[in-house]
């Protein structure tokens, strides 16, 4: 909290837009309330209540790092149901250090491939999976043109010999030095864990909305957390919902003001009061706020052999058979998929693929897996090797990516709304820019700015690009 201090200004003020920005009067008020709810009104060291809301690796990685800066005892996670039940924990977990650099993710993802290394360093990389990979793009058939057997490509002899099917192409696409891979639910649990042992705290519920009020000279600020009908009391509020933070579409709201329950301000827990009298909301801040799933299957396999640590991206086209397309793939003969192929260091292998876009369920509970996709998944993976063919299968499971329409991540603080983030939309590289995104909020919220990336790099993820056009 040493910046806090030396800025004399509360962490929530700091992020607020300049022409919003409150009296000093409001600006001691906010500090008072930091100091009581972190236990004491005399303390010099505010602690402001954090409520991340979602357990995924984007809520664990916030609480991670709020808790590296000394605010893990404020901080209540709240999840629906286990953490890492969504995306989180059924994600491939591969990282590349520079396969986004096309893109306005390059800066982010650079800065989180190197966290992750720290945080290999710091949590152990057995525990959480991690290891540098060699990674290979593949293309393969059913049937070798001809009918005779694979490997008669050039290149073939940088093939590991585990991939012993019909492989027509080859080519190298990333090593040790700019790859790698984690067990994204041994990842997300970790760091979750991390933050719980410094004091943050997990609540099992169902976030359903903002306690916000107006703010003296403008604007409108976080006070709680709506869990399961009662109101937790907050300072911060971050939205890190995956594929169902468009809820919070509705939640972000401006005046006029919903009603406030000052009963509920100094506790820690949620209310046990309902909430009465009925939210008054006025429109929303971000009314153009979409975040949509794209749906994804995978199974994981126990191959009997030994596999190296070579990833697979696969092009893969079926020659003969026509295996069921997913609902949003119109069906045609010689249909090309393209799932990918994870060995991990546990020596099981991870195959996703078959996309859809489908709408969300209302919950991870919900998600359903369709064995047809898995028997897809898994002929093409028994086809490129004989041993992921004959492999017991441990788990067959579906998961939503959450992608906002830009299909860029949002990342970062809520215009007109002091003490509100979101943090969702990171598409297929959740996993990869978790510690990024973790730790760039955790600086917003302690310091009011980011300092690990450039303002101007995170203006691309700016939830303000869903406001209200002029
Ligand atoms: C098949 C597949 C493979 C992938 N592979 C990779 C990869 O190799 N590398 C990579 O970088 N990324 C990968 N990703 C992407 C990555 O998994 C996601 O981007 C990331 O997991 C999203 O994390 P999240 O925390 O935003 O969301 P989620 O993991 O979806 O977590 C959101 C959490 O919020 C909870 N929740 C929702 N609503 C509420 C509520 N109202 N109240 C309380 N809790 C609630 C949910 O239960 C859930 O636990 C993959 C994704 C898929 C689908």
């Amino acid at each position: 909290m040493g910046v806090l201090a030396a800025l004399g200004a509360s962490p929530i003020q700091q992020h607020f837009p300049r022409r919003l920005q409150r009296p000093l009067s409001h600006r001691s008020y906010a500090l008072s309330v930091m100091a009581s709810a972190a236990g004491g009104g005399s303390s010099s060291k505010p602690i402001p209540r954090v409520v991340i809301c979602g357990g995924g690796i984007i809520g664990a990685c916030t609480a991670h790092y709020l808790a590296e800066k000394g605010l893990a005892e404020g901080v209540t996670l709240v999840e629906r149901g286990e953490p890492a039940c969504a995306a989180s924990g059924k994600a491939g977990g591969f990282l590349a250090l520079d396969w986004n650099d096309s893109s306005p993710v390059g800066p982010l993802a650079r800065l989180s491939y190197r966290l992750h290394t720290q945080l290999a360093d710091q949590l152990g990389a057995e525990r959480l999976g991690y290891r540098g990979v060699h990674t290979l793009q593949v293309v393969g058939v059913e049937k070798p043109p001809g009918g005779g057997g694979g490997r008669r490509l050039r290149g073939a002899e940088k093939l590991p010999d585990w991939v012993d099917g019909h492989v027509v192409g080859m080519s190298e696409m990333g090593d040790p030095s700019n790859t790698a891979q984690v067990h994204p639910h041994k990842l997300t649990t970790a760091l979750l864990e991390s933050a719980l042992t410094r004091g943050s705290r997990l609540l099992r519920g169902c976030v359903e909305g903002l306690r916000l009020e107006d703010v003296e000279g403008g604007g409108r600020r976080v006070t709680g957390v709506v869990v399961d009908g009662a109101v937790l009391p907050a300072d911060v509020a971050v939205i890190a919902l995956g594929p169902w933070s468009g809820a919070a579409r509705d939640w972000f709201r401006s005046s006029p003001s919903v009603t406030t329950h000052p009963s509920t301000a100094s506790s820690s827990s949620p209310s046990s009061s309902p909430l009465a009298p009925p939210l008054l909301q006025g429109p929303p801040l971000l009314p153009h706020l979409s975040i949509s799933g794209q749906k994804y299957h995978s199974v994981v396999l126990r191959p009997r052999r030994p596999v190296s640590d070579h990833m697979l991206f696969t092009g893969f086209k079926y020659a003969s058979g026509l295996p069921p397309a997913p609902s949003s793939v119109p069906p045609s003969s010689g249909r090309t998929v393209e799932p990918e192929v994870y060995p991990r260091p546990d020596g099981s292998v991870y195959v996703c693929g078959e996309p859809q876009s489908l709408p969300v369920p209302p919950s991870a509970e919900g998600v359903t897996v369709e064995g047809d996709l898995i028997d897809n998944i898994r002929r093409v993976a028994g086809s490129l090797a004989s041993c992921l063919a004959e492999a017991p299968e441990e788990t067959r499971q579906a998961c939503y990516l959450p992608c906002a329409p830009d299909g860029l991540p949002v990342i970062g603080p809520v215009p007109g709304c002091a003490g509100a983030f979101l943090a969702t939309g990171h598409t297929c590289w959740g996993i990869l820019n978790g510690p990024a995104t973790g730790l760039l909020l955790a600086e917003w919220i302690e310091a009011g700015r980011p300092s690990s990336c450039g303002e101007r790099e995170l203006g691309a993820f700016s939830p303000g690009r869903f406001a209200a056009r002029a």
